[in-house]
């Protein structure tokens, strides 16, 4: 809209190592999940519960938990990075969706990130998708 509104810039940040020495990253530290997935808060707790275990297990061999810390956790947090970079890149293209009917709008909202597919939307809103389909919509076989 062009008023005056100030909007919040959000910061990406990524590590591709996640500890020196006895240093380690947790949370948005770590890497920042865009808010519109609503993940960040999660990631940063399951960081840290992941550290806590890669201690337990390693008898507190900070090297070798660290290891094991990252190595055990990068690629969870890795699809979830994808999903979130999806869904921040959907809305950087905000204006050119508003052209979409509702359902489209609504249907291309929804799968945005790639979390949400069509077999699991047809389970979880099955009137919403047939709704869409009946209109014609999306060509859809999934
Ligand atoms: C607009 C917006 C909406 C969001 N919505 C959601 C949502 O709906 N659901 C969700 O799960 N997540 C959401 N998030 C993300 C979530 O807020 C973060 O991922 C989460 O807070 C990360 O936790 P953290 O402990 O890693 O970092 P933070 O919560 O940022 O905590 C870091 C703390 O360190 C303190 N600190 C910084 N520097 C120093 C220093 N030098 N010395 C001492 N203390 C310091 C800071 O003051 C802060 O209290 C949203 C984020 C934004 C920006």
């Amino acid at each position: 809209m062009t008023n005056r509104s100030l909007w919040r810039q959000f910061p990406q940040i990524r590590n591709e190592r996640w500890s020196h020495g006895n240093i380690v990253l947790v949370g948005d530290a770590l890497r920042t999940a865009h808010f519109s997935i609503g993940s960040g808060t999660r990631l940063a707790m399951e960081d840290a519960t992941a550290l806590a275990s890669a201690l337990l297990t390693n008898d507190f061999a900070i090297p070798a938990a660290l290891e094991a810390y990252q190595a055990k956790r990068q690629p969870i947090v890795e699809k979830l990075i994808a999903a979130a970079n999806a869904s921040a890149a959907w809305y950087e293209e905000f204006v050119s969706h508003m052209e979409l009917e509702p359902l489209e709008l609504a249907m291309n909202y929804i799968t945005r990130s790639g979390r949400v597919d069509l077999s699991r939307l047809r389970q979880q809103a099955p009137k919403f998708v047939s709704t869409y389909e009946a209109g014609g919509h999306g060509n859809t076989t999934a």
